[in-house]
């Protein structure tokens, strides 16, 4: 039977969980992040050995190798519990036979990525800043991923990301001033290769902040050396975006690598995707992010699921990610919010979706509600020089009452 108290509190705690599905593994072998590679959990077989999988898994992991490699490091796999199928961290990572299932609809580039871009591996969607898609690669494979078309390479298509081009790219649009390095991860570089990236980025008078997508510090935090930390300090200003979905993710290790990178004056921000029966309810979102804000780590965005193949399993509602939101503002520390946002399908961008707490704007007047439904009334000084998108529709208790 499932205890709710105890669950609460494995979620609110900072947990080792090593080395457990390997008794016989050396502390230093464990904590050797190319060990952790090496000895990551890639068939059914090896699922089979720790766990007792449902037939939806067995399923899934039979027919999933040409949509999204099955890779697992042992750090993250020791997270998962041998028989629950409907356990958070495991609808992360195993496979289900849901996969295969299409709904009207599921688009194999959600964000419409290729069609922005101008050089392979390059994504130039928002005026000043690009998407450097640096690597196929990932240390563990999330199974909503929204680049599953490239990523693991297995999908659909390869990823030839031509650097050199890039760079020349980057050194002719003066506009760019932001690049973030995703993929796939960049973390799972060598630091030497890494340098050299972030080195020729450096070189280029015009961009001013360089930003680093990564799962690698939550699947594989063994990768966080001091001398990764280190070598990314040189590159400052430099920020870091983890994705932590659900706070047992958060174990001791993971915090002391989110710390080791902090210590390094890296600026840290997570983004969440919502996802169905891993962490579409207020308390786990809220535990997630007094997590997180222990961790040094800022909640940034929690992502509508992108309509990626094979994912509807995973999806929720637009209005329990409202819901989500609507718990947390106000509930709690505002530095604990993140902002929900829909990546427009097709290519248009992050866009917020906030609860609705303008009842009512006009030239006068702004009618407001706060956290507890109470209403107010803020003067409007009615410059007729801002331009702001109308915003007339509102409540109809409130319009016709
Ligand atoms: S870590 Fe990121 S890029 Fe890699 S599989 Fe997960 S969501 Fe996709």
């Amino acid at each position: 039977m499932v205890n709710l108290t105890e669950d609460r509190a494995q979620e609110k705690a900072f947990l080792s969980h090593a080395p457990g599905y390997w008794p016989n593994v050396s502390p230093e072998l464990w904590n050797d992040w190319k060990w952790q590679l090496k000895n990551r959990v890639t068939s059914l077989a090896q699922l089979e050995e720790h766990l007792e999988l449902a037939d939806e898994e067995r399923g899934g992991v039979l027919l999933s190798g040409d949509k999204l490699a099955l890779a697992i490091t042992p750090h993250f796999f020791n997270l998962i519990p041998r028989a629950d199928a409907e356990d958070p961290i495991r609808r992360q990572v195993i496979p289900r036979i849901e996969e295969t299932w299409s709904s009207p609809y599921d688009m194999i580039d959600p964000c419409g990525e290729d069609s922005h871009m101008p050089v392979p591996g390059l994504v130039h969607r928002y005026p000043d800043r690009v998407l450097f898609l640096v690597t196929d690669r990932c240390a563990s494979y999330c199974r909503y991923c929204t680049r599953s078309r490239v990523v693991s390479g297995v999908g659909e298509q390869e990823l030839h990301t031509e650097f050199e081009a890039v760079y020349r790219y980057l050194e002719t649009h003066t506009e760019v001033r932001d690049v973030l390095l995703s993929g796939g991860d960049a973390l799972l570089f060598s630091d030497n290769k890494l340098d050299q990236i972030l080195a020729r980025l450096r070189a280029i008078p015009h961009i001013e902040f360089v930003r680093i997508g990564t799962r690698v510090p939550i699947f594989l935090p063994q990768r966080i050396t001091p001398e990764l930390c280190a070598m990314l300090a040189k590159y400052h200003p430099l920020w870091v975006s983890v994705h932590v979905n659900h706070p047992r993710e958060l174990t001791i290790e993971v915090k002391e690598a989110l710390e080791r990178l902090a210590d390094h004056g890296i600026p840290l921000g997570n983004q969440s995707v919502l996802l169905r029966g891993v962490n579409d309810d207020i308390e786990t979102m809220k535990t997630l992010v007094h997590k997180l804000l222990i961790c040094r780590v800022r909640p940034y965005y929690v992502y509508q699921c992108d309509l990626i193949n094979g994912s509807s399993h995973l999806r929720t509602s637009v209005a329990k990610g409202i819901e989500i939101i609507e718990g947390l503002r106000g509930h709690t520390t505002g530095y604990a919010v993140p902002q929900f946002v829909i990546d427009a399908p097709g290519g248009g961008g992050k866009v917020p979706i906030n609860p609705g707490y303008i009842l009512y704007h006009d030239n006068e007047k702004i009618v407001i509600r706060n956290y507890e439904g109470k209403i107010f009334e803020y003067p409007e000084i009615g410059n007729e020089n801002v331009q702001f998108a109308p915003q007339r529709e509102y409540h109809d208790e409130y319009l016709y009452s």
